[in-house]
């Protein structure tokens, strides 16, 4: 069966040889398929409404490969990961596809296992925990419904929501992480207040920012990087049962921290997600401004944060 594998995770399977910036701790797998998703985000280099080359996700390089090659690398390099991640794309058949291939890494390494997918019904949720999935991924991506329309997601934004429940249902508690991309055309308001009902539901947040790559369909606004600090903030202190709207001022253009943070704002720059998920340079390149931190090393090395916490009035030592 082929799948796609990021780049960066070949690299440290030691099947290709390339210099990297950062180091994934999650072993990325993506759902191989010739055309692509049957979907239309048009956001997505995977989408139909992409003319992007498939072996692009964001501005990762995916090559295809055998699972077969992928297994045998990982049966010798089990420690290399913390984590594997499938992601899935519609297709024919995809939720079994990814369960197999669940079954394969699980056969080789004790590894935790993330699943990305679209909505599918509970049962087949049942099933991916049975098979070992410990974490369930779900590309909400748009902040509200507008913004969700607009981008060509597939289903509903309602439809999402029930299938957050019922993953955090099967998955329990802080074990499904919903992403969401910043900079699709949404408010910061509207954003905030998704990521609000996301942990009132039991379910976390993955945030990213959005990549605009050659061939998509439109170039939606983006996010400056001051306010996806701003939102990196909000969502770490989500994460650790805080109001962001008791610590940020909202009405001030970009949003500015009214009180003494509760939290280390230095962790929130880091990427967000699944416990060893870390996704090196998937929205920025390397040469910055680098919007999610893959690791601490490169918090210490590149201090460009430092002045924009200081402008968003975070009190940085
Ligand atoms: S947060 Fe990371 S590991 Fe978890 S499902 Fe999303 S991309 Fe995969």
């Amino acid at each position: 069966m082929l799948v796609r594998v990021s780049l960066g995770s070949l690299a440290v399977l030691g099947l290709v040889d390339v210099r990297l910036d950062a180091v994934p701790k999650t072993l990325y797998v993506l759902e191989y398929s010739v055309e692509g998703c049957l979907g239309n985000c048009v956001f997505c280099t995977q989408s139909r409404a992409s003319k992007t080359d498939k072996r692009f996700l964001s501005r990762v390089v995916w090559p295809a490969i055998d699972l077969d090659e992928v297994v045998l690398a990982l049966g010798k390099c089990c420690n290399c990961f913390a984590r594997v991640c499938i992601q899935t794309v519609l297709k024919q058949g995809f939720f079994r596809e990814a369960l197999s291939i669940a079954s394969r890494v699980l056969e080789t390494c004790s590894l935790q296992v993330s699943l990305a997918t679209t909505p599918v019904g509970r049962r087949l949720l049942w099933e991916a925990w049975k098979a070992g999935v410990d974490s369930l991924g779900v590309g909400l991506d748009a902040a509200s419904p507008r913004v969700f329309a607009k981008v060509g997601k597939p289903y509903t934004f309602d439809l999402y929501m029930r299938f957050i429940e019922w993953g955090v249902a099967v998955f329990g508690r802080g074990n499904v992480y919903v992403h969401l991309i910043a900079g699709l055309g949404e408010s910061l308001d509207e954003l905030l207040t998704v990521m609000e009902k996301v942990y009132s539901m039991g379910a976390r947040v993955a945030l990213f920012n959005y990549t605009y790559t050659p061939g998509l369909p439109l170039r939606l606004p983006g996010i400056d990087v001051l306010s996806y600090r701003v939102l990196q903030i909000a969502r770490l202190l989500l994460e650790e049962g805080y109001d962001p709207r008791h610590y940020i001022d909202f009405s001030k253009k970009p949003p500015k921290v009214k009180e003494q943070l509760p939290i280390d704002p230095r962790r929130a720059l880091l990427t967000s997600g699944c416990p060893g998920c870390n996704r090196p340079f998937y929205n920025e390149g390397p040469l910055g401004p680098i919007y999610n931190y893959p690791s601490e090393e490169l918090l210490s090395k590149d201090k460009s944060w430092v002045d924009q916490l200081r402008s968003i009035g975070v009190n940085v030592g």
